[in-house]
């Protein structure tokens, strides 16, 4: 059995591959198997009580590389539109009420900005991605994803709020671009491409 070398603090088998599929390029000689998640690891998940997204993704780095012994890699993200001051912010994910219901969320959303013209609906989708050594080192980098807020949810495709937000440059919806475009130009992929360069360097690949 390969003991692992990273961790990932997620317990979304989904998000360890997409942040997986972002780090790889950046990790020569590190394998897929080399990595666990908060499930592979079953370790605690910590009180998510900063309000910054930057407080957050250091929260569950620092926690889950106390737990593992290893470096943890953490993320945290959500929807930030310009009226509403930034919000729903960090309290993306639990905008209406209950934590991940993501059809009740956005719908509450658009309704919030029903009376908004079209020129002030920009937003952006925003990720912080961090890393912690279990030594206390960490360092966390923001990935951002400028937009503007259409007015009727559109596409089957990711997730959240990604129905009602076409990417600046974008013609359609996150929710209609291939996983792969999303990848590209997405948030997420921003913050982690950045992070890539200071895992391998904890890992001693460079
Ligand atoms: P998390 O804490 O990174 O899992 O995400 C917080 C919340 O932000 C999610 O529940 C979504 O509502 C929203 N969010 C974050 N990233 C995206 C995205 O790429 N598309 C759509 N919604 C997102």
């Amino acid at each position: 059995m390969t003991v692992p070398r990273l961790a990932i603090a997620t317990r979304n088998a989904h998000k360890v591959d997409e942040i997986w599929a972002i780090l790889a390029p950046h990790l020569p000689g590190v394998e897929r198997h080399d990595v666990a998640s908060a499930i592979d690891l079953d370790a605690p998940s910590p009180v998510e009580d900063g309000v910054t997204f930057e407080a957050n993704a250091l929260i569950k780095a620092r926690a889950l590389a106390a737990a593992s012994g290893m470096p943890a890699i953490a993320d945290d993200s959500g929807i930030a539109v310009d009226v509403l001051g930034g919000a729903p912010g960090v309290f993306s994910a639990r905008w209406a009420g209950s934590h991940g219901d993501d059809a009740a969320n956005l719908a509450l959303l658009l309704d919030q900005v029903g009376d908004v013209p079209d020129e002030h609906r920009g937003a952006q989708f925003v990720c912080a991605a961090a890393l912690a050594t279990p030594d206390g080192g960490d360092v966390v980098v923001l990935g951002r994803m400028p937009g503007r807020l259409v007015r009727a949810p559109r596409g089957e495709g990711g997730f959240g709020y990604d129905p009602i937000f076409v990417a600046e440059g974008e013609e359609v919806t996150n929710a209609e671009l291939s996983p792969e475009r999303k990848n590209e130009i997405s948030h997420r992929g921003a913050a982690f491409r950045a992070l890539g360069p200071h895992v391998a360097a904890v890992l001693g690949l460079r």
